[in-house]
């Protein structure tokens, strides 16, 4: 269907377009130059429209996500059916179709599930066919993998592997998750001191992991880089394996996840404080680094994460309930439901920390994102660019907040910054696209998708964010005054990149070795979870 927008205030910022109040066509699913003048016209006079929003990081799809549902049945909400929504669950981890729900009402239209187990791509794929109106890719799990470890030590195979994984699963990009850590926590339970420990069995180490795959990423011109949880997460003082992390990395493509709880300066077994200025001067002297936040917000969350080693700490501060999992040679994970408090000094020194983050940063650089649900729901994305829009809301939030950990912080010194639409609509969705390599996502040009959103301007820029006037997906209005009004599927995305076919001959003897399950049946077949799909070519 045709659609005609007028009136509207664009704000594009990939395109340079700041609030200019002009058309906007729509015609096949993509933007376009002009529209037959029987076109439906939407009068978004006195509205602002933005590209849909772009979540380059959270939780939504596959075993962790569905245990962490099973594991807090307290904490869902329900979502009845109606005429064209299906029943499920809400709250803090949202059944599949009422996660593609949520989103879509607040005005996002593409979402990356941030770290599956390759060995849980089935599971992964069935539930994000089964999530709605976004479209969605996710990353696979590749830090701590036993078999490329043996790989990375030989230096031989790695690239042609990466690649064989993405075409056996229908991953979008590697992930690491505490590279070589995880197996070193299972080997000496602790945190590590550096990343030139060895990780026994395999003579490699976090940093050779590091090192290893990033440059294979590089070289194989994936669309979206090596995407890191670093290590040490959590532990006061961590900032340094993060700029040693960062260092490692030089000179090539790489987005760092959740860096807030990377942000940590002082002593191990001490209190930690903010180190978030020194993390925002690298980024800005390296170019070729992105982050997203992963912003704490008060209240509750729950933590899901491949760190498992993470999973031991918090279950260790007194968790009612905890689960950790390994996933066999891959991966690990765990799970713990969390409660960030205003009063607490660590909680509120966090807080604060992403805050800085986000104030100091650019928008182009440094993205949003709560790793849902570890830092909160995606669902508290209003309230955190309220955060950033609002300088006497945020001076309001700051005050109830535990002010020895505020004052820790440089949020009381001059950090009056308050942010526009434009750099909202860039750590949105201009930012997380491009650093995806969506070329036809976070832009409003002719060619882009027309996934689009449109606000009412209005002051509580909470409110504003919450409950957009109209969402359309790929040309179709979805969401109108609140409300869905029809839920199509969205697209997953892959990408591949070439490769030696002769690699299975290496990987087939090393899964034998190492795998429950035999190499034939481990890559994902079934076209009904592979098809339709959208591959990006390297
Ligand atoms: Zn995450």
């Amino acid at each position: 269907m045709a659609i005609r927008i007028t009136g509207g205030a664009i704000h594009d910022p990939a395109n340079g377009t700041d609030g200019d109040v002009r058309d906007l066509c729509l015609d096949g699913g993509k933007v376009v130059a002009e529209v037959a003048p029987d076109a439906r016209r939407i009068d978004a006079r006195g509205m602002v429209v933005m590209p849909g929003g772009v979540d380059i990081h959270a939780h939504i799809a596959g075993p962790k996500v569905n245990l962490a549902r099973r594991l807090s049945p307290e904490a869902r909400e329900p979502q009845d059916r109606t005429e064209i929504l299906r029943s499920g669950s809400a709250g803090l981890v949202p059944s599949t179709f009422t996660t593609g729900y949520r989103y879509s009402l607040l005005g996002y239209t593409t979402v990356v599930e941030a770290a599956a187990p390759p060995l849980a791509a089935r599971h992964v794929l069935a539930e994000l066919r089964d999530t709605p109106l976004i479209d969605k890719a996710f990353l696979i799990l590749m830090g701590n993998n036993q078999v490329l470890f043996e790989l990375i030590r030989e230096g031989t195979g790695l690239r042609d592997a990466i690649a064989w994984w993405l075409e056996a699963t229908g991953g979008y990009g590697v992930k690491l998750v505490n590279p070589g850590g995880v197996e070193l926590w299972k080997q000496s339970n602790g945190r590590i001191s550096s990343l030139d420990e060895h990780i026994a069995g395999f003579d490699v180490t976090p940093r050779q992991v590091i090192e290893a795959i990033g440059t294979a990423v590089h070289e194989l011109g994936l669309p979206h880089p090596v995407h890191v949880h670093a290590n040490n997460l959590g532990v006061p003082g961590n900032a340094s394996t993060t700029l040693d992390t960062m260092r490692t990395l030089d000179g090539r493509q790489a987005h760092f996840a959740h860096l807030q709880f990377h942000a940590y300066g002082g002593k191990p077994d001490g209190l930690p404080r903010s180190r978030a200025p020194e993390l925002i001067d690298h980024l800005k002297a390296h170019p070729e680094l992105t982050a997203d936040v992963g912003q704490v917000m008060f209240g509750p969350a729950t933590t899901m994460t491949a760190d498992a080693q993470i999973s031991a700490v918090l279950r260790d501060l007194g968790a009612d309930k905890w689960l950790n999992h390994d996933t066999e040679v891959e991966t690990g994970c765990g799970i713990v439901p969390f409660t960030y408090k205003e009063k607490s000094y660590v909680h509120a020194l966090q807080w604060g920390i992403g805050l800085e983050l986000f104030l100091l940063g650019d928008p182009w650089q440094v993205m949003l994102s709560t790793d849902h649900p570890n830092g909160g729901s995606f669902l508290s994305y209003p309230k955190l660019i309220r955060l950033l829009m609002d300088r006497a809301f945020r001076e309001d939030q700051l005050e109830r907040a535990n002010q020895k950990a505020i004052r820790r912080t440089m949020l009381l010194d001059a950090l009056d910054r308050e942010y526009s639409l434009n750099e909202i609509a860039i750590l949105t969705r201009a930012a997380p696209a491009r650093r995806l390599g969506l070329v036809d996502k976070g832009h409003l040009g002719v060619g882009a998708d027309a996934d689009v959103t449109i606000y009412h301007d209005r002051p509580d820029r909470e409110e504003m964010f919450a409950t957009p006037r109209y969402v359309i997906k790929a040309g179709e209005l979805v969401v109108e005054d609140g409300e869905l009004r029809t839920t199509p599927d969205g697209t997953l995305l892959s990408a591949a990149a070439a490769f030696d076919a002769d690699v299975t001959s290496t990987l087939e003897p090393l899964f034998g070795d190492r795998y429950t399950v035999r190499f034939a049946n481990y890559p994902v077949r079934d076209p009904a979870l592979r098809e339709p799909a959208r591959v990006v070519q390297a």
